[in-house]
């Protein structure tokens, strides 16, 4: 199977480059460039910057055209590179959730939530320093505005489900929706004869699968020819991996409710039990990985999806 480029152009403007988050083809950043007007959706880390400005470049954008950094969600694989990436961008502004914005601003307390997740040290290895960024530079967002790029209008969706934080950006003029974390996860490597293989992403702390139905639907209701994820990049076809997304989530709250009385076992029980479902998906949809890539392909996910179920659990019971 061919391996995506680092940076690869999909047309109408829009280029995808690699964040280098955890490893290459997992994070994805996009660059849309309209009528000399750029901008940048997701970020990836602080150390993704360098690679985002050589981005840039690649996609025939100076730092000055970059009017807007959209941050689909304030998960730090998505906004942790906002930070520094402005200190580069002298006219652009930070698009953000209203619910996100302040942690932008002051991002401490971001930070501890997520070293609480992942560990002191690992966390300064994924995501490095995280600067505040200028109250004056950003914009929150309101369900349904529009903005400008160039002479395209992008309308921007508020879509909870995976965090309570989450846009989504509709682009009429490419057919498509930048979808963040709203369409789940599709790695390019599992990509067989039969497409893609997608599966959704139930992170901490604000999963609701109602939510997360909803949302899709309304993802749908644009009719879009491709979705762009960021983990990772264009998939066609959405109308039958909506069906999978669908069928996924109501999976997983089956995996949920199974574990749910086991007590201390509960989350290792819901890991074994995603990761034994998803590798047979993943068998059955054609892939001829070895066992120990499949694996790693999966364990930040079944991890950090079995959390996400678990705090659901609490939270539905509270
Ligand atoms: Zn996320």
């Amino acid at each position: 199977m061919p391996q995506l480029p680092l940076t690869s152009y999909f047309g109408q403007g829009i280029t995808a480059v690699d964040t280098g988050y955890v490893r290459p083809r997992l994070d994805a950043s996009h660059v849309i460039l309209r009528d000399g007007h750029a901008a940048f959706v997701d970020t990836g880390t602080t150390h993704s910057v360098p690679d985002l400005l050589q981005g840039l470049r690649g996609a025939g954008a100076t730092p000055e055209q970059v009017d807007y950094v959209f941050l689909t969600h304030i998960h730090l694989d998505h906004a942790g590179g906002a930070g520094e990436l402005v200190k580069h961008l002298p006219d652009a502004k930070v698009v953000v959730h209203p619910r996100g914005a302040g942690h932008l601003v002051h991002p401490e307390k971001l930070v501890e939530g997520t070293k609480a997740v992942y560990g002191e040290q690992e966390f300064g290895r994924l995501y490095g320093e995280i600067p505040g960024i200028p109250a004056e530079r950003i914009v929150q967002t309101e369900d349904g505005m529009t903005v400008r790029l160039g002479e395209s209008e992008l309308e921007l969706i508020h879509t909870p489900g995976h965090a309570l934080h989450h846009y989504c950006i509709v682009d009429p003029d490419s057919e498509s929706v930048f979808t963040g974390d709203t369409f789940g996860i599709s790695y390019r490597i599992f990509d067989s004869a039969k497409g893609p293989f997608i599966f959704p992403a139930t992170t901490p702390v604000h999963f609701d699968p109602e939510q997360a139905h909803a949302s899709l639907d309304r993802i749908m209701s644009y009719r879009p020819k491709s979705v762009f994820l960021t983990h990772y990049s264009r998939v066609g076809n959405p109308e039958l991996l909506v069906k999978d997304m669908h069928r996924e989530l109501d999976e997983y709250v089956r995996i949920a409710h199974r574990c749910a009385d086991a007590g201390m076992e509960r989350l290792e029980k819901m890991k074994q039990q995603m990761h034994a479902h998803l590798v047979k998906r993943v068998r059955e949809h054609g892939c001829k990985l070895d066992q120990a890539t499949v694996d790693l392909w999966l364990e930040m996910d079944v991890d950090l999806n079995a959390k996400g179920l678990s705090v659901w659990l609490d939270r539905k019971k509270a």
